[in-house]
């Protein structure tokens, strides 16, 4: 099943390899910063910040150091503390309950919608007890989450929604960016996320109070009269990182175009592979596709999805099993169950066991697309 000449790429294909922006842009901007000598939080942020509220037609944006800390100041500017329980879903990266749970916040594992992937209202609201005081949605693979279902989940029982909008940049839910939902979302602009600042992230919202609390707390709680008015940390991004974010938010057109293009022509030359199906978007939606995920139907197939891995692993195309194990299957949450809901969550985990992110983004070509995907129609075993 294996290229008997050898792997069938000689050079490694990656997901995640960075998007790259306008490098000259990105150089004056340093060079911008050098000569103002000012290294940090200073108008490259104040600009980025200016710019991810419009591109997500927010009032406020505050920058911040990644999106973990932003989960952290986000839930902490919202009136959460140590010992609330906060809803999140079992299928994600491993950051969404890490982010809780290092604050003292109890993450709560729910099920998700086996198709979208994102947190199941009806199971959310079995799972409210008295401690609880939030939900943590995530739009996974950039699919948003049930948003309007979610908000009237947390009108009925007092809770704060935040969401971890880390795929979601340059995505909408009923047509309006995601950004503005909930008490505030948060992105990540990671090396490896679609907008990347090298490391960063922000916080958008439309609640000037908390958009205050913020910006407050990344900065060691200090107010913009000098004084500190709460406790804080120091989640602060440079001016280096908001210039990559500046010069990769200039180009997320042109990272659109061609994540969209990768996305029909993996579908299209993975179309009838028996047990393969490619994660589709949002109905009526625009998406990033900033991940470009199959699923793998190990009895249609023939070859469970740990096995095409592997297989996909030797021929140097770099697959990535995101997400497994399911958040709420790894070592910190698998053993403490006094610390979630009752698991297990049978759609998390289903899911957890079938997909595979495959390379896509800029780096990645149209022929390298058609050579995966035939690789794959090879590998599949009740494909021949
Ligand atoms: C990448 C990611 C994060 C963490 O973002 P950082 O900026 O690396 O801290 C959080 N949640 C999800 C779903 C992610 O994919």
């Amino acid at each position: 099943m294996t290229n008997a000449d050898g792997p069938e790429f000689t050079e490694p294909l990656h997901v995640g390899r960075p998007n790259l922006g306008d490098r000259d842009r990105f150089r004056q901007r340093i060079e911008g910063a050098l000569d103002r000598q000012w290294l940090t939080d200073g108008p490259l942020v104040a600009e980025f910040e200016a710019a991810l509220a419009e591109v997500t037609g927010t009032g406020y944006c505050v920058a911040m150091c990644n999106a973990t800390a932003g989960i952290q100041v986000a839930a902490r500017a919202s009136g959460l503390v140590a010992g609330d329980e906060v809803l999140v879903p079992g299928f994600t990266w491993v950051a969404t309950a890490h982010a809780l749970d290092w604050i003292g916040i109890v993450p709560v594992f729910c099920d998700v919608d086996e198709v979208s992937g994102t947190i199941d209202p009806d199971h959310a609201e079995r799972l409210i007890g008295p401690r609880t005081r939030g939900i943590l949605g995530v739009h996974v693979f950039g699919h948003p989450c049930e948003i309007d279902r979610l908000a009237e989940l947390a009108w009925r029982h007092d809770l704060v929604v935040l969401y971890d909008a880390a795929h979601g940049i340059g995505c909408t839910y009923r047509g309006s960016p995601i950004g503005g939902f909930g008490t505030a979302e948060v992105f990540s602009f990671h090396a490896n996320k679609y907008v990347n600042s090298f490391e960063g992230g922000a916080i958008v919202t439309n609640d000037a109070v908390v958009a205050g609390r913020a910006r407050a707390m990344r900065n060691f709680g200090i107010t913009p009269d000098r004084k500190v008015a709460f406790a804080g940390t120091n989640a602060k991004l440079t001016e280096g990182a908001a210039a990559m974010g500046l010069t990769s938010l200039e180009s997320m057109p042109d990272f659109a175009a061609a994540n969209r293009a990768n996305h029909r022509r993996y579908r299209a030359g993975l179309a009838g592979v028996p047990g393969i199906s490619v994660r589709e978007q949002a109905d009526g939606e625009v998406a990033n596709h900033q991940y470009l995920v199959i699923e793998v139907d190990a009895a249609l197939a023939g070859i469970h999805r740990d096995r095409l891995h592997e297989l996909l692993t030797r021929n140097n195309v770099l697959s990535r099993p995101y997400f497994h194990p399911a958040c709420h299957q790894l070592l910190p949450y698998a053993d403490r169950p006094d610390r979630h809901a009752p698991l297990p969550l049978p759609r998390a985990e289903a899911l957890a066991d079938r997909v595979l992110a495959l390379p896509t983004g800029t780096a990645v070509t149209a022929t390298d697309i058609d050579r995966i995907s035939d690789l794959i129609r090879r590998l599949v075993p009740n494909g021949c």
